[in-house]
């Protein structure tokens, strides 16, 4: 493509609210074969609810307290169904978030856990209590007071209003879709599902991300779509890194392609203004 034909391309993905770094990314755009998606704030909103508690109110107290150090949107949701049923919080100390699986920390002289089934040694029991949860879409976080599990919270957190039919749109233009996520298997189906995701990679550590897009890049040209810090290194590998506009700034540095709008349609908008670019001068 000519420069002039770049710079018309990138203007008019400008005014849609997709802003494309420079030329040769709008190039990679249109040779693009599959799609990744991060699920949290990418595929969903981002601004989960809590839907279900099972145990006591001394349950969720706990988790609050715990969570309440915690910036994690999971955190801000357990918090904020605590302070509704007017439940005053405890003192952390010793607070310690562990990447990917929940936090830890001290609280009146018991080793509190919360997050994830491998984090808080969660049993059978409660793993099945979990699965049904999990296979409506929600997410299950396990609480744990000295080594025992003493409850579970089921939180929500629904796809945008447009994520279906952008996937729907991606796929009519012949792309595979596939979502990365660090929620458990049952979580990131159900949702996949529900907006029509090709293939999921669930379970996955934040650190990991990166490597499952470099390994699907082995086979097809891979765009990655997300808007976390620990997005990043997944959108710097990817052929083509496209962040949120709602995202953390260091995605948006990471990304050759900002959403303005935070809104899935965006991908496909460059999609057809890269095709259109480069199908003109060839
Ligand atoms: P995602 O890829 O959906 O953004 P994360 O990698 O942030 O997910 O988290 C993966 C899993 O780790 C969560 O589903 C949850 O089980 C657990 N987890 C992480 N942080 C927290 C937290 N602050 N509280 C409870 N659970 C957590
Ligand atoms: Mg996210």
């Amino acid at each position: 493509a000519t420069p002039t034909a770049l710079m018309v391309g990138t203007g008019r993905a400008a005014k849609m609210g997709v802003l494309i770094k420079n030329g040769e990314v709008l190039e990679k755009v249109a040779a693009l074969q599959t799609v990744a998606f991060d699920k949290t704030g990418t595929i969903t909103v981002g601004k989960p609810e809590v839907t279900d508690l099972i145990g006591d109110s001394a349950a969720l107290q706990t988790a609050a307290s715990l969570e309440s150090a915690s910036e994690h949107p999971l955190a801000q949701a357990i918090v904020n169904q605590a302070a509704q049923a007017g439940l005053a919080l405890e003192k952390v100390t010793d607070f310690e978030a562990i990447e990917g699986r929940g936090v830890k920390g001290q609280l009146a002289g018991k080793e509190a856990l919360v997050g994830s089934a491998e984090l808080t040694g969660a049993d059978a029991t409660w793993r099945e209590k979990a699965a049904a949860l999990q296979k409506q879409a929600k997410t299950v976080v396990f609480v744990a007071l000295d080594g025992q599990v003493i409850g579970l919270v089921a939180i929500q957190d629904q796809p945008k209003a447009s994520s279906k039919a952008a996937i729907q749109l991606l796929k009519k233009r012949g792309m595979r879709t596939v979502m990365l996520t660090g929620d458990n298997e049952n979580v990131a189906q159900a949702i996949a599902k529900q907006v029509g995701i090709d293939q999921v990679i669930a379970g996955v550590l934040p650190n990991e991300k990166a490597d499952h897009v470099k390994a699907l890049m082995q086979k097809e040209k891979v765009a990655f779509v997300g808007d976390g810090i620990n997005d990043a290194p997944a959108l710097s590998v990817a052929d083509v890194g496209i962040a949120m506009g709602s995202g953390t700034d260091i995605a948006k540095e990471a990304g050759g392609i900002v959403l303005v709008t935070s809104d899935l349609l965006g991908v496909v908008r460059a999609l057809d203004i890269a095709r259109k670019t480069f199908q003109r001068i060839k």
